[in-house]
């Protein structure tokens, strides 16, 4: 079984499924996983005019089911791997495997406002890419929080709907790519917000985003930045609750890889972003993902062996 349906995910349910392990893949809230809400992948090889996200993880998809792979809909809310076979609860039913790939992605950092929770969906947002269009955001001024490539991303793309976009950094300095922060710069309608911080999102009284509360980290004044939307694009936090006690994990929640695609656990291997703190890209995600179906296939041959 896989759990995870992203590039770590469907490549090992490939690499699974040629090797005739018969691999179901279990697919989460997400299908696709995080590259669903991404609008054009220009880095993935044997794309040299880009591919649309959506369309990407679903020609993965069809690829791995070509070879026998099955994807299922589906929600694992508990696993025991105390004892073989693994017994994992999938919607309420338990279900068991011999060999088991960890591949449940990350999913989007939150400010930690209770201003941003109680505004969301209302104008805050995580995703451009899913939200951007709506009506609420069309010929408004919006913010974009973060300096890394997601939020160089979403700042680019968001300037087809907004009237402007201020792009909120901690720093003077973007941490993304020279590619994509030169795209920023050279934009027009973005705005840096430099060295600053949201401390509130506004407004909850009025139910409804109408901008940002802001503090300068470096001088310590407050401002207020009207905005119609908040679009957070602050990094990612590994979807591992699950396995918290039960396979290695670093302190921020990443499961330890060991020797390759194996963890602590004989039989349990590990892909993609919910081991991956350090590249997070589709492709280094897919990369993984093989090495987990590599592996995985090996530990079951020695098992019969
Ligand atoms: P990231 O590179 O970790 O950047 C996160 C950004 O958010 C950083 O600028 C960070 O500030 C800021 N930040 C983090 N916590 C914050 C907080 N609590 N409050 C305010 N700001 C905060 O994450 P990412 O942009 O999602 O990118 C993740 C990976 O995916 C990267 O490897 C990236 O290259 C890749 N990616 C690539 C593309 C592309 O190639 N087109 C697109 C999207 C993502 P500091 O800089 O001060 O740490």
């Amino acid at each position: 079984m896989i759990i995870g349906s992203g590039c770590a995910g469907l490549t090992a349910a490939l690499y699974a499924a040629r090797a005739n392990l018969s691999p179901l893949v279990l697919s989460g809230l997400m299908p696709g996983g995080l590259l669903t809400t991404t609008s054009t992948v220009e880095n993935y090889p044997g794309f040299p005019e880009g591919v649309d996200g959506y369309e990407l993880m679903a020609r993965m998809q069809k690829q791995a089911e070509r070879f026998g792979a099955r994807v299922q809909f589906a929600t694992v809310e508990a696993v025991d791997l105390a004892r073989r076979p693994f017994a994992l609860t999938v919607d309420g039913e338990r279900v068991e495997t011999e060999a088991l790939v960890v591949a449940s992605g990350a999913g989007h950092r939150q400010l930690g406002l209770e201003s941003e929770r109680r505004l969301e969906k209302k104008g805050v947002t995580y995703c451009a890419t899913c939200d951007g269009a709506l009506p609420m955001f069309r010929n408004k001024p919006l913010a974009v929080v973060g300096g890394g490539d997601s939020a160089c991303e979403e700042a680019l793309y968001l300037t087809r709907f907004g009237s402007m976009v201020h792009l909120i950094h901690r720093r003077d300095q973007l941490r993304a790519s020279r590619i994509m922060a030169e795209r920023v710069r050279s934009n027009p309608k973005i705005r840096p917000v430099w060295d600053s911080v949201v401390t509130e999102v506004l407004d909850v009284k009025q139910d409804k985003v109408t901008g940002v509360r802001l503090k300068n980290v470096k001088t310590g004044a407050e401002t207020v930045l009207d905005c119609a939307g908040v679009f957070v694009a602050i990094g990612h936090t590994p979807n591992t609750e699950l396995f918290k006690g039960v396979l290695a994990m670093d302190e921020q929640g990443y499961i330890l890889p060991q020797r390759g695609a194996q963890t602590s656990v004989a039989g349990v291997f590990v892909a993609g972003d919910c081991a991956d703190h350090i590249y997070r890209q589709a492709i280094t995600a897919a990369g993984m993902g093989c090495a987990a179906a590599v592996e995985a296939e090996r530990y079951l041959a020695s098992l019969n062996a």
